[in-house]
Parts: structure tokens; C-alpha cells; sequence
């Protein structure tokens, strides 16, 4: 006879994609045990005081959504703050709002009125006659024309992805918004605010009642962990469940410089400031007091390198170009004869998910799960 294994799941890793499943299925009264190789919760939007102000250690992350559910989901566990992001670029020294809009044109073109920019822009793009988009440079020009491609996007661009924009999807560029209002607001959604204390709270909560083991590796020991549920949910990277058998993801990794400014109240005035030459190496600082409105006496501020990554090193940014995107649907296709397990999340699932994505697919799961409809 085989013995009932001891938990309904296994949740392998404590992102946020972990810790949502985690909470809603257990509250679904489902037994749970939560893995993670980390020791640390939270994934990559894990954050830790120091100098009394929240360090985004992985890289920021501002919260935002147009989906009151999972606002309101978060909303339950922590409070958030009204931190609306408004990065800067600084282009050789010249400082241009983000997104694209009127105090953008403004300071580039001087024009005051959304119909004047309108008409320089339409100008510069017809000048390029591009008639469909075939990469992130024809879209981008045609988008906003030269001036701002040149200024703002070009350089930032290749030394995030260390690709030539003639050789990168479309679909990166329109992750951002052009507008004609005087609006720096990066997100057009309707909700937005950084949790108080700091993420890893939020997903402290979350995880309450949850039996966490921290510092554990899954693949040390996969049998083992696989015996000790019905399920298992895998929240890490695909290609590395299978052995990288198919070939290995390609993705973007990050090297952080943190630098502890003692005495100094504010760096740079801005929690974001983009560099978008290719003048400074790193493509942004961030000065992390200024997402918590922190009257901290020192600061804190990370150069952030985007750098290609090699097995090993964390993975940030999937590269969804048409070959990775290919390879991992064979991965998905192999997956799916696997029935104990599920794969889900940014890794798993290799798609560039922001963190409220991240949620709101896990909760769509555990309604699945749960056999329930929405
Ligand atoms: N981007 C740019 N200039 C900027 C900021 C972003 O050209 O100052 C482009 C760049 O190609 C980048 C993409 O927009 O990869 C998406 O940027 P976003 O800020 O959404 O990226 P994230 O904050 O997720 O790294």
C-alpha cells in the first residue's frame, strides 16, 4: 500500500509567485511545505533595512496595478505607501523627465503646447519611413522619432539587453508610455505605492502559518522532496528542472553597487535616475530612501549593471527573442506529462512578469487548483 504523502504541495520557492499560492491554498485547507534555497522570503522583491531605510536588494520595485483584486489583495497584508514613480534621465549630463511627455518635449524642442510637440514628432518619425516596425530601433523611431531615440532610448537600451536595437524585439519598447500631458507618472495604472516596511513584509504576512524551510536546495535532493507531497509547484527555472535538456534560457542578469553615502540626506534628489549614454556604464542608480519618503540622515544608492548572465548567476530579464521563445515552449510542451508537477511564475514560466502579474497568475492557479471558476 502507498503511503499518503504529508503535504498536498510542495512549493518550491518563496517569490511572490510561491508565497500567493501558498497563502490561498493553504487557507484552501491544503497542507503546504514551502522551500527555498534562498534564506531569505521573497524572491527578488526582498528588501532589508539598513541605515534605517529599505534596501530593494534585487533591484527596485514599485508596485502598481489597474487590477483592483489584486490590489486589494496585497492591500489586505500591508499598507502601501503613495510613492508615484517619476525617474529621471540624464543624458551627458541633460536632464529629461520619463515617460515621454509634454516637460520631455518641453525641455528638448522648448515647445509648451501638445500640439507643437505632436507635430515635431509626426515630422521626425515620417522623416524615418518606416512603414512596419521591424525591431525596437524602427519602432521606437517611428514611436517618437530620432531626437528622443538618440537621446533617451538608444544607449539605455543597448547597454540593458548589449544588443544593437536593430536586433531586438519591438515589444520591449512599447512597455512605455508616450503621452502629451505634463504627466511624469511612469505607470499608466490605477494603482500604485511601495508597502511601507518594505516588501518583505508583505510577503512575511503571506506566509504566516506557512511551514517555510529557508537555505534549501531542491535539486540537492529532488526525490526526496518530490516524495513529500501529492504536488509540486516549481517556481524556479524551467530549463534547470530538465536538466537544461532542450538547451539553456538565455537571460539578462544584474550586478548591483551599493554605496552608503554617511552624513549625506540625498544623492540625487530622485529615487531613479536613468543614464541613458553609454558615457556611465551602469544604465541607473537608484536612492532607495526616496521610495519611503525616508528622512534617514544617510543614503543609500545602488548603481545598477546589467550584464549577460551565465549559469549560476541570478537570473533577471528573460530574453523573449523568437529563438528562447521557441525553446521554452518545447520545455512547456515536455512539462505538461509530468502531472504531479506545476510550473509557474517568472522562471517558470520565462516571461518578463511584473510583480502584480506575478500575483494574479498564481491566484488564477490556486482557483484551478481549487476547482473553482473566477
Ligand atoms: N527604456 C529606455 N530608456 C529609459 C528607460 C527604458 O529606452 O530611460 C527602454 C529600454 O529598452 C528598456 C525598456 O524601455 O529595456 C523597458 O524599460 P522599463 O523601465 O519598463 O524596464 P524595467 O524597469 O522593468 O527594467
Amino acid at each position: 500500500m502507498q503511503i499518503k504523502p504529508k503535504y498536498d504541495y510542495l512549493i518550491v520557492g518563496a517569490g511572490p509567485y510561491g508565497a500567493t499560492f501558498a497563502h490561498e491554498i493553504s487557507k484552501g485547507g491544503k497542507r503546504v511545505l514551502l522551500i527555498e534555497k534562498r534564506n531569505h522570503i521573497a524572491g527578488n522583491i526582498y528588501t532589508n533595512k539598513q541605515k534605517g531605510i529599505n534596501i530593494h536588494v534585487y533591484g527596485a520595485h514599485i508596485f502598481h496595478t489597474s487590477n483592483e483584486k489584486v490590489w486589494n489583495y496585497v492591500n489586505q497584508f500591508v499598507k502601501f505607501n503613495n510613492f508615484i514613480n517619476s525617474p529621471i534621465a540624464n543624458y551627458n549630463g541633460e536632464i529629461y523627465n520619463l515617460p515621454f511627455n509634454m516637460n520631455t518635449f518641453n525641455k528638448l524642442w522648448g515647445v509648451i503646447k501638445p500640439q507643437d510637440a505632436f507635430k515635431i514628432i509626426k515630422e521626425q518619425a515620417d522623416r524615418e519611413k518606416i512603414i512596419e516596425p521591424k525591431n525596437l530601433e524602427e519602432a521606437a523611431l517611428s514611436m517618437v522619432g530620432r531626437d528622443i531615440y538618440e537621446k533617451l532610448i538608444k544607449g539605455y537600451t543597448e547597454k540593458q539587453w548589449e544588443k544593437p536595437c536593430t536586433e531586438l524585439p519591438a515589444s520591449i519598447i512599447r512597455r512605455l508610455p508616450v503621452r502629451f500631458t505634463y504627466d511624469n507618472n511612469y505607470f499608466n495604472d490605477r494603482f500604485q505605492g511601495i508597502p511601507i516596511n518594505g516588501y518583505t513584509e508583505l510577503v512575511e504576512k503571506m506566509l504566516e502559518g506557512i511551514e517555510v524551510k529557508l537555505g534549501v536546495d531542491y535539486f540537492q535532493n529532488r526525490s526526496y522532496f518530490d516524495s513529500l507531497a501529492e504536488k509540486v509547484l516549481f517556481t524556479g527555472a524551467i530549463d534547470e528542472f530538465f536538466d537544461y535538456q532542450f538547451g539553456v534560457l538565455e537571460y539578462r542578469s544584474l550586478r548591483f553597487e551599493n554605496e552608503i553615502h554617511e552624513g549625506l540626506e540625498n544623492y540625487q534628489g530622485n529615487a531613479v535616475v536613468n543614464f541613458t549614454s553609454k558615457r556611465e556604464p551602469y544604465t541607473r542608480i537608484i536612492e532607495h530612501k526616496h521610495f519611503e519618503f525616508s528622512k534617514a540622515p544617510d543614503t543609500i544608492i545602488t548603481k545598477e549593471y546589467s550584464i549577460n548572465w551565465k549559469k549560476g548567476d541570478e537570473r533577471y530579464y528573460p530574453v523573449n527573442n523568437s529563438i528562447n521563445n521557441a525553446l521554452y515552449e518545447k520545455y512547456k510542451e515536455h512539462a505538461l506529462s509530468f502531472k504531479k508537477f506545476i510550473f509557474g511564475g517568472r522562471l517558470a514560466e520565462y516571461k518578463y512578469y511584473d510583480t502584480h502579474i506575478t500575483i494574479e497568475k498564481a491566484l488564477e492557479l490556486v482557483q484551478k487548483e481549487l476547482g473553482q471558476s473566477s
